[in-house]
Parts: structure tokens; C-alpha cells; sequence
């Protein structure tokens, strides 16, 4: 198995994978920072409105998180519905699951408006349940999706061989509306759409440095009227706002087609997506070539400072799948690598104005594609001041102020691996907003 990005091994068919970079000085309306979901939703919105765009990215579009990720298109982000429920009550997980369900909409809806050639699969999820607790986290999440008013089905031990070609699990939960896609194939069909409205793309492009209205690369200058930065890993020369996010290691390979009468026994109704009740989750799906991604991690190095660059990690993953769904025992899996995904301390992007510089907005630690497609999209919402009743309360939600269970200043003592390691646990098993109302 080689250490290589699927998504990238399929861009070879791909007629400009790389812009040039960009060289002198330039002047725009609104310069957008980043290229992956939320910067190119940004940009989207921004040129479908007559502005005058620059896109520009240190990679080619997609080329970070966004284009290793498995393309999962699901509202489920490291937070399950059952998880904001009981943060922020009925009203705030509503408001909030609908925030990822709209990044969703948005997404397919690009993909079909401008027929990107994307691997666009139907797929319900499957979010299976492993042992008594795995049991009862699929029963949580039964509950919150009839308290919100969303339908799903449930499976017991008994019945999820019916739908996945295991009897290792305890019980399933089964809904619609959800997706796969070749997410680097995505962004880079965005970027051909965004080049016919006129944007100018560069990349290979490093913001190096930030002053006023005017950011820096190795070989030129952009000023902007309005700046929308959506980077990840983002340094605290550029901004303050660094301070805000870490990052969640994650691992995927994917196999050699399966015959379709492995298919059949995987997935006897057809494919879906499937994660399951593990703190370090294993995922995995069918794509459109018929190959299985999978997906997981481990404790050690999900929030390792570094990357992780043997197959260890993910060998262990398969291994386990394996032990548990027989019809896969002997597939070969040809690739593999591993990705950092941004979040923040409480897995809720962090998306603002800067009251300093008031021209500039940061889109930052969106974990999931529909969410930073969301984001992304809101925040140009917001420079094109088109503002809806709704955003001022999305303000509240994504602010760079919220409150967390281990205080920010502890991280000079304990150190910001362990601290977002506490807080994002809290975040996720524990925490309940102070406005809450169940
Ligand atoms: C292995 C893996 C699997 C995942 N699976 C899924 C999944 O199945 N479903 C799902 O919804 N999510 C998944 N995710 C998470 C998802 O990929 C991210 O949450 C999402 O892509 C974030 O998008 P973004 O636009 O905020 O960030 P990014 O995609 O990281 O985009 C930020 C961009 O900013 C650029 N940039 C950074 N700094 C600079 C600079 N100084 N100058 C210029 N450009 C800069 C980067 O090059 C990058 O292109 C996965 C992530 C990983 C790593």
C-alpha cells in the first residue's frame, strides 16, 4: 500500500489541475483566502453577485482537508444531533443541524446547477453501534431526531445484518438526505465555474503577510475592498484568530474494486455511508468506482502536533474492519493518507467580522465539508452586506468569544494539545450551553 491521496491519483484526468501563481500587484472588490469548501463557497457567492474576485490559495483548490477528506456529505460532524441537543437545546441543535443540512443542499445543488463531475453518490448514513454503549448512542440519536421532528430508522442487532454484512454490531441508525462525493473533484469543478464567472485563481500562492488592505505573497500583492480569509493551519502572522483552532488527525486507503456480489454481501440493500460508536470512529463507503474507503484514527496520534505518515495507524483500522464484516477479509487496499481537519474547542466553527480591521472576516475550524460550505457562504453573505434575519444569531453561535471548560489561558500551562484534547471531549459528551433550553 502506497502513501498517496486517492482524489489526486483521479485528478490526472483533469485538464488544469494547477494555476499559476500570483506574480505583481493586483486590485479586487473581495479577495478570498483559501480554496477549499468554505473558500470556494465564499467565492461562489460573492462572483454569482457581480463582484470582482481573486481566489487564491497556497495549494491548488481542494488541496488541503478538503480534498482529503472521505466526501462524506452528512449534516453529522463531530457532533451528533443527540450532542447538540444537549448543548443548546431543541431550538440551537435545530439551528445548527440546519446550518450543515444547508451546506449539503448547497453543495449538491452546485454539482448538479453546473454538472460537476464529482462521483456524486446517493447514500443514506449508517451510524452502527458497537457494544452496550454504541447501543445506546444509537438509541440517543433515535431520540433527538424525533424530538427535532427528522425521521430515521433503527435497526437492532438482530436487524443490521439486513442492511450491512455484519453481525459484530449492536444496532443501527439509518437516514436520507445524505451523500458521497470525490470532494478534490468537487472543488476543482468549483474552480472551472468560478474561472467562467471571471474570478482570478491563483495558486501556489502563500498569503506570507497581511497589513491593511493589501496581503503579500513570495511573488505579488493583492488589495482588496474586502478580505474573507478560509484557511486552515493558519499562522499567527497572518492572524490573532491562530489561537482559535488545532487540528484532529484522521487516516483513509481505499481498496481495489469490489466484484458486485461482494457488494451485495457488504451492503445487502444497496450502499451507504457508515460510521461507527467509537470516540475514534471508523468510517467508511462504496464510491462510485465501486472501491471501499476507510477511514479512523487512533488516541495517540489524532491530536499529534505532526503528521503521521506510515500506514500503522490505518493498517490497524482495516484489520479491525475486517475481523468484523467477513466479506471483505481478503480485499487489497492500494492507497492510503492521512489529513489534519481544523476545529476549535467546542467543534463549532469560529466566524467573524475582525472589530479591527472590520473589512475582514476569517471562516476557521469548520469540521466538515457542509459546514464550511455554510460558513463560507454566509460570510460572503455578510461582505455583500445581503444579510438575513438570521445572522446576527449565526454571529452568536460561531463568535471568537464563547466559553470553554478548560480557559484558554490554561493552554501556557498544560499546553494547547492537551487542552484542546479536554475541551473538545467536553465539547462533545459533557457541555451544555448556558442559554440552553431543553
Ligand atoms: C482525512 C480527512 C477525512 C475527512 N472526511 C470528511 C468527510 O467525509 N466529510 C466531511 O464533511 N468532512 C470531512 N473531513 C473534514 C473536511 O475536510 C474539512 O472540515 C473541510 O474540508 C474544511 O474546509 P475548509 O475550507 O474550512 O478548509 P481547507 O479545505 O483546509 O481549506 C483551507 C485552504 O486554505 C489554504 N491556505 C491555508 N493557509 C494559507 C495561506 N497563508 N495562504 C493561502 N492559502 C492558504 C489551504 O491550502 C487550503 O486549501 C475530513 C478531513 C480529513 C483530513
Amino acid at each position: 500500500m502506497i502513501l498517496q491521496d486517492w482524489w489526486f491519483t483521479t485528478l490526472m484526468g483533469v485538464k488544469e489541475p494547477i494555476r499559476s501563481p500570483l506574480k505583481g500587484d493586483t486590485k479586487t472588490d473581495v479577495l478570498v483566502v483559501g480554496a477549499g469548501a468554505s473558500g470556494l463557497a465564499a467565492a461562489l457567492k460573492l462572483a454569482s453577485s457581480g463582484s470582482k474576485v481573486v481566489l487564491i490559495d497556497k495549494n491548488i483548490c481542494g488541496g488541503s482537508s478538503t480534498g482529503k477528506s472521505a466526501g462524506f456529505l452528512t449534516p453529522d460532524s463531530e457532533l451528533e444531533l443527540s450532542q447538540l441537543l444537549r448543548k443548546y437545546g431543541t431550538t440551537g441543535a435545530k439551528d445548527l443541524w440546519e446550518v450543515a443540512a444547508k451546506g449539503v443542499e448547497i453543495m449538491v445543488s452546485n454539482i448538479k446547477e453546473h454538472k460537476i463531475e464529482c462521483d456524486l453518490q446517493v447514500q443514506d448514513c449508517l451510524f452502527i453501534g458497537k457494544g452496550a454503549s454504541g447501543w445506546k448512542d444509537v438509541q440517543d440519536e433515535v431520540e433527538a431526531r424525533k424530538k427535532i421532528g427528522y425521521s430515521s430508522t433503527l435497526y437492532t442487532e438482530s436487524e443490521v445484518p439486513s442492511v450491512l454484512g455484519s453481525k459484530a454490531y449492536s444496532g443501527a441508525i439509518r437516514y436520507t438526505g445524505t451523500y458521497g462525493v470525490n470532494p478534490l473533484l468537487y472543488a476543482q469543478g468549483i474552480k472551472e465555474v468560478l474561472l467562467d464567472k471571471g474570478v482570478e485563481i491563483y495558486e501556489s500562492s502563500e498569503v506570507l503577510s497581511y497589513d491593511d488592505h493589501t496581503v503579500r505573497t513570495h511573488l505579488g500583492s493583492v488589495t482588496a475592498d474586502k478580505i474573507i480569509f478560509c484557511i486552515d493551519k493558519p499562522k499567527k502572522e497572518i492572524t490573532k484568530y491562530s489561537e482559535d483552532v488545532y487540528h484532529a488527525q484522521t487516516f483513509l486507503s481505499i481498496s481495489e474494486p469490489l466484484g458486485d456480489n461482494d457488494i451485495a454481501n457488504l451492503f445487502p440493500q444497496g450502499p451507504l455511508q457508515c460510521w461507527d460508536s467509537d470516540l475514534i470512529y471508523t468510517y467508511f463507503r462504496l464510491t462510485g468506482t465501486k472501491r471501499l474507503l476507510v477511514g479512523g484514527g487512533d488516541m495517540l496520534t489524532t491530536y499529534a502536533k505532526n503528521d503521521t505518515t506510515t500506514a500503522r495507524v490505518i493498517n490497524r483500522v482495516i484489520n479491525n474492519l475486517k475481523e468484523k464484516i467477513p466479506s471483505i477479509r481478503n480485499l487489497r487496499f492500494i492507497q492510503y493518507w492521512q489529513g489534519r481537519i481544523d476545529m476549535t474547542r467546542d467543534l463549532i466553527p469560529t466566524v467573524l467580522r475582525d472589530p479591527a480591521r472590520p473589512w475582514t472576516h476569517f471562516v476557521l475550524g469548520c469540521v466538515g465539508l457542509p459546514w464550511a460550505t455554510f460558513c463560507g457562504d454566509f460570510a460572503a453573505r455578510n461582505v455583500l452586506d445581503s444579510k438575513e434575519l438570521d445572522d446576527e444569531k449565526f454571529y452568536r453561535y460561531f463568535s471568537a468569544d464563547r466559553k470553554f471548560f478548560i480557559p484558554t489561558w490554561m493552554e501556557n500551562i498544560l499546553g494547547k494539545q492537551l487542552v484542546f484534547t479536554i475541551n473538545n471531549a467536553w465539547a462533545k459528551y459533557k457541555q451544555r450551553d448556558a442559554t440552553s433550553k431543553i
